[in-house]
């Protein structure tokens, strides 16, 4: 039957071990959220400059038909212009003929612009797409990572998980619960004396006091500075012996 404190002090280096692996997790999931936002943002941009490109190309198809139309309207008028028989008639068909041209330079000439217009559209769609392809590479990256670290981790997360309990329900509840509150303030709640010193905090403890901490095994002895759980270097136990418990 092993001392609370031999206990203990297993727990506290299986959660430093479990810390690690959280650790190792750390700024993945952070990191995957804003590498989707990224991609939702790109996303977004090639949808618009899409639907402007489509906007522009529906133009370009209509916009023949229309000046194919305003021509034969144009013809039309002209031949009616012939047959008028006063000159206001003239005078108002005139008018709606150069109404016709105008709108007619007003669609060619967008119908020109939209020739650049299209080719730098195209090019930004290029370069939108780039970026996006380059976005969820990177998401698919980090979530690889996160995925191997995972699946690496997830059998020994649930080996110590599993052991953590085994010896929890070895030490008796009222110690645990002080080793938990211990460890609310500091990570490495139990600590191991040190050339007569605290190795957390590095101030004295008296020799008596190693001695009673060496003669009642099953008290604890908490640092008077910082309050850590101490026990004597040469109980402390290795990670390797958790295999053993
Ligand atoms: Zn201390």
């Amino acid at each position: 039957m092993q001392t609370q404190l031999y206990y203990l002090a297993l727990i506290a280096t299986l959660d430093r071990r479990l810390d690690e692996l959280q650790e190792d997790v750390g700024e993945l999931p952070d990191q995957i959220a804003r590498a989707r936002q990224s991609v939702a943002h790109h996303e977004a941009r090639v949808k618009e400059t899409q639907s402007i490109i489509e906007e522009i190309r529906t133009f370009r198809s209509t916009a023949h038909v229309t000046l194919q139309e305003l021509r034969d309207r144009e013809q039309r008028l002209s031949e009616q212009q012939f047959r008028v028989r006063n000159n206001r008639e003239f005078d108002a068909i005139t008018r709606e003929i150069q109404n016709i041209r105008a709108e007619r330079d007003r669609i060619e000439q967008e119908l020109r612009n939209s020739v650049i217009k299209l080719e730098n559209l195209e090019h930004l769609l290029q370069q939108q797409q780039e970026e996006l392809q380059k976005a969820q590479q990177e998401l698919a990256e980090l979530e690889h990572a996160l995925e191997l670290l995972s699946s690496n981790q997830s059998e020994e997360l649930q080996r110590l998980t599993q052991l953590r309990q085994e010896l929890s329900s070895k030490v008796r509840p009222e110690l645990l619960a002080e080793y938990e509150r211990i460890r609310t303030f500091h990570r490495d709640a139990v600590v191991p004396v040190r050339r007569e010193s605290c190795s957390g905090c590095y101030n004295r403890v008296t020799p008596q006091r190693l001695v009673e901490m060496r003669m009642y095994r099953d008290r604890l002895f908490l640092c008077e500075h910082c309050g850590r759980i101490l026990y004597p270097e040469e109980q402390l136990p290795e990670l390797e012996e958790l295999s053993n418990v």
